[in-house]
């Protein structure tokens, strides 16, 4: 890790603490909301057109709330290698990630090439 992002340390571990704390906060929304249209649905009979657009809604509310875990996952493995000063090395090729893409993206565990060669080989893998 070069100097200047030596110095962004903070910054970026601020970023990711405060990215930690708003992601707990969706994952917990999304529990409660979850949790308040099961009794909902154990509460009423729904004619089948709501039921409908529940279940599409309860979809869309799932995708996120996995993107939600799946990225404080990330944030979490991001803080750890900051605790344990691996932070803002590619995982791939050892290289400094540029300060740029940590400032855009802190949790990044790779530097833009490798990601876009892994995003490309994972794009070619899913079209065969
Ligand atoms: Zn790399």
């Amino acid at each position: 890790m070069d100097v200047s992002t030596q110095s962004h340390l903070k910054t970026l571990r601020d970023l990711l603490t405060y990215r930690l704390a708003e992601l707990r906060a969706e994952v917990h929304a999304a529990k409660l909301a979850r949790q308040a249209a099961s009794f909902e649905a154990s509460a009423e009979v729904v004619d089948r057109k709501d039921e409908a657009a529940g279940r599409e809604s309860a979809a869309i509310d799932a995708a996120q709330e996995q993107r939600d875990r799946d990225e404080l996952e990330e944030v979490v493995a991001a803080l750890h290698r900051l605790d344990v000063g691996s932070y803002g090395d590619c995982a791939s090729c050892g290289e400094p990630i540029a300060l740029p893409r940590l400032l855009v993206q802190p949790s990044a565990l790779r530097c833009a090439a490798c990601q876009t060669l892994r995003e490309h080989a994972a794009a070619a893998a899913r079209a065969v």
